[in-house]
C-alpha cells in the first residue's frame, strides 16, 4: 500500500537495512545495525514496489541506501521499465558531494542517475526544524532532474502515518518533533 508521508503523491518505499552513520537522535534507530535482514531480488522488489497500482513514486529511504546502491538502481530502473513516469526520491547521509566525487560503492553513480531527488546529510536533532521532508535543516533538498522541481520538500509542513500491523503500530513519514518525542522510534519508521 502506498503513503503519501514520504514525498509528492502516492510513494511506495523501501526501507534498507544497515546505516554507517550513527547520528544521535536518529528516529530511525531500528535500521541502523549492519545485520541480517528480509533478502529479496531487484526484480521481486520491483513487482512489490508496483503492486499498488496508483503509486507515482518511490522512495528510497532507512538505514543508509547507498550501501545498497546498486540493488535499488536495478531496482528503480525495473520499476520504470513498466512505469517510466515513476518519480524517485532517496535519502542519504552523505553529501552529494562525496558521492560524487568519491562515491562509496560502485552503484553509486548509478543510483544517483536513477534519482529525480536526493535528500542528503546526516540528522542534526538541534537542528530539527519541523519542516518539510528533511529531518533537520542542515540537510540538503537536490533536484537532480526537472520532475519534481515545482514540489517544496524542503519547507511546509510535515506528514506522518499509522499503520498497524498486528499489534504493532508503524510510523511512516518524517515525524514532527512532538511526534518523535510522544512516540519512542523504536516503534516505528521515518525517513531519516
Ligand atoms: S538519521 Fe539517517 S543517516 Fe543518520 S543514523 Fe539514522 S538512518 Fe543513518
Amino acid at each position: 500500500m502506498g503513503t503519501h508521508a514520504l514525498g509528492p503523491g502516492r510513494r511506495s518505499v523501501v526501507w534498507v537495512q544497515g546505516c554507517p552513520f550513527h547520528c544521535a537522535g536518529c528516529l530511525a534507530p531500528e535500521w541502523i545495525p549492519d545485520v541480517p535482514a528480509r533478502r529479496v531480488a531487484p526484480v521481486d522488489l520491483a513487482a512489490e514496489l508496483l503492486a499498488d497500482p496508483a503509486v507515482t513514486g518511490l522512495t528510497f529511504s532507512g538505514g543508509e541506501p547507498m550501501e545498497q546502491a546498486a540493488g535499488l538502481a536495478e531496482t528503480a530502473r525495473l520499476a520504470r521499465r513498466a512505469r517510466p513516469d515513476l518519480t524517485l526520491v532517496c535519502f542519504t547521509g552523505h553529501r552529494l558531494e562525496r558521492l560524487r566525487d568519491r562515491p562509496p560503492n560502485p552503484g553509486v553513480p548509478a543510483l544517483l542517475a536513477a534519482a529525480d531527488v536526493l535528500i542528503d546529510g546526516l540528522y542534526v536533532a538541534v537542528r530539527d526544524d519541523d519542516r518539510g521532508l528533511r529531518g533537520s535543516a542542515n540537510q540538503r533538498v537536490h533536484h537532480l532532474t526537472d520532475r519534481l522541481r515545482h514540489v517544496d520538500l524542503t519547507g511546509g509542513p510535515r506528514r506522518i502515518e499509522v499503520r498497524m500491523r498486528g499489534a504493532e503500530a508503524l510510523f511512516v513519514g518524517v515525524p514532527s518533533r512532538a511526534m518523535a518525542a510522544l512516540y519512542p522510534p523504536a516503534d516505528g519508521r521515518s525517513a531519516q
